[in-house]
């Protein structure tokens, strides 16, 4: 790569970021990591409207909670800042003024209504309304093209609401080049006059987003297919300014479950998983939209995740820490195809980060969030943990998975009492109590050889001590090796338990 690598995400604060902006956040990172590059963040704030309070701080946090922290932006290394629009404002006017003096931009004065009578009349002729080539100068609407330079200065000096438009080209055809598309070709007949620069004297999107590619140097641009529709006007801006445009790479859309349709923010909700990595609560409604760390979600797994949504490694690995995704990226294999988005592999993925946690940071966690654990010495939740979390997807799951281990069962499952529990049970167990008292060195080694060698010995089914040994334990037939659990709860414990159980049925 002849340039340096700087890539920029650019999200304007309008809400909380959806996992389509994590994902497009993360593919910059990774290709900016990958040619020792920087990743920027900008913070496209021009419309004022749609500002939402906090937005920005989730954006930071969100990509900190991933691991993927942006090098440059608002507050940190700010060599090319400010990196918020609104704190840029007075750079955009000369640019969009420049356009102007070359004859590459107009001012145009036509008011909202006057603009929508325009469109309704197309509409009443089965027609669209486009701004451009074909009406500009016809003398309808009302620019600096039409308009004599005096009525023009006179309408400027009055103080009258205009904007300023790009003047797309007529009759030429564009080469547009995409690192994910490939060639692209487009008749700028079909373009319309974008708005560039705003009455409120703020620039739109278009014209703040290219001056500010520019300034910050960014090499490559990486960012959502929705962006693909501009890529021609952007082009065209490059070669109005004359300056070297970046190469541009449009990701493909994530496709919601059943692969029909865009994944929408609001799918989340209806179709029952996160669809924000944190958790949001709007300021206005303050309806709470989940998040993927609340739901319990480690960051790896997102990013795993994330990773896969429109890109492969093109075998079959598909486990990637952070690391070995920046090695192994390549924005050359990313699909052109939608991305469906699977949210049973979001867990599977889960599953596996769960599993390469420290079972003492799983306690902690775990600790923090039940009360019941409080006083339990965390050393032992870690141990617990060690014996059950293959089985666990999340955190929550823990307590399902373990709460024996704290405490006794406060109930015996009915169906499992039925199976286990025979005439000659209560006689077992007063055996298997017997033995346990009588086991000096309460290991899971020793339990296991004297009941089993108890069972061999005497011809006793399997199942008629294990069963109801099991369900004096944990209140039901489920849990880890049975004589891990004796040895975890200990000796007292142990005989309480079974001889509780003999107490409540016999
Ligand atoms: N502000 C745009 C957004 O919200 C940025 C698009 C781009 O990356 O050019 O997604």
């Amino acid at each position: 790569m002849s340039k340096n690598v700087r890539v920029r995400f650019a999200p304007s604060p309008t809400g909380p970021l959806h996992i389509g902006g994590v994902r497009t956040a993360l593919f910059n990172y990774l290709f900016a990591k990958k040619h020792n590059g920087e990743f920027v963040l900008r913070i496209e704030d021009t419309d004022q409207n749609r500002y939402v309070d906090g937005a920005e701080n989730y954006i930071v946090e969100a990509l900190n909670w991933c691991g993927i922290p942006f090098d440059e932006g608002p507050g940190k290394n700010e060599k090319f800042g400010p990196y918020r629009q609104s704190e840029r404002k007075h750079l955009y006017r000369k640019y969009a003024d420049e356009l102007v003096s070359n004859g590459k931009a107009y001012y145009a004065f036509d008011t909202a209504d006057q603009l929508d009578a325009h469109r309704k009349d197309h509409e009443a002729q089965g027609k669209t309304f486009i701004y451009n080539w074909h009406n500009r100068e016809k003398g309808r609407l009302v620019n600096s093209l039409v308009l004599s330079e005096e009525e023009t200065k006179a309408k400027l000096e009055s103080g009258e609401d205009y904007v300023i438009r790009f003047k797309s080209p007529q009759d030429q055809t564009l080469q547009l080049k995409d690192i994910v598309r490939g060639d692209i070709t487009i008749d700028t007949n079909v373009l319309d006059d974008k708005v560039l620069f705003k009455s409120d004297g703020m620039p739109t999107y278009h014209l703040a987003n290219i001056v500010d590619d520019h300034l910050m140097e960014i090499s490559h641009v990486i960012r959502g297919e929705e962006w693909l529709p501009s890529l021609a006007l952007h082009q065209l801006l490059y070669n109005a300014f004359e300056w070297e445009a970046p190469q541009f790479a449009h990701l493909p859309l994530i496709l919601k479950p059943t692969g029909k349709g865009k994944l929408s923010k609001r799918d989340g909700d209806k179709l029952g998983f996160p669809v924000f990595p944190l958790q949001w609560e709007d300021p206005q409604t303050q309806s709470i939209s989940r998040g993927y760390k609340e739901d319990g979600y480690f960051p790896e797994a997102v990013v795993n995740f994330l990773a896969f949504l429109g890109w492969n490694p093109g075998t079959e690995q598909e486990l990637f820490s952070l690391k070995e995704l920046v090695n192994a990226f390549d924005i050359n294999k990313v699909n052109k195809a939608g991305a469906r988005f699977d949210p049973d592999k979001t867990k599977w993925f889960n599953h596996h980060y769960m599993q390469e946690q420290l079972d003492l940071d799983l306690a902690n966690t775990f600790k923090a969030n039940r009360t019941e654990l409080s006083e339990i010495d965390t050393n032992y939740v870690a141990l617990v943990i060690g014996l059950v979390k293959e089985r666990a997807t999340f955190i929550n799951d823990f307590w399902d998975l373990s709460h024996y281990f704290f405490m006794s069962p406060e109930v015996y499952d009915e169906k499992a009492s039925k199976k286990a529990i025979k005439e000659d049970t209560f006689e077992i167990l007063q055996t298997v109590i017997n033995i346990v008292t009588s086991t000096r060195e309460f290991t899971v080694q020793n339990l296991q050889s004297k009941i089993k060698g108890w069972i061999t010995d005497n011809g006793i089914g399997f199942g008629k001590v294990m069963m109801p040994l099991r369900l004096a334990l944990v209140g039901a037939l489920q849990g880890p090796d049975v004589f891990e659990i004796m040895f975890m709860i200990g000796k007292n414990e142990t005989v309480k338990r079974i001889d509780a159980l003999i107490k409540h049925f016999n």
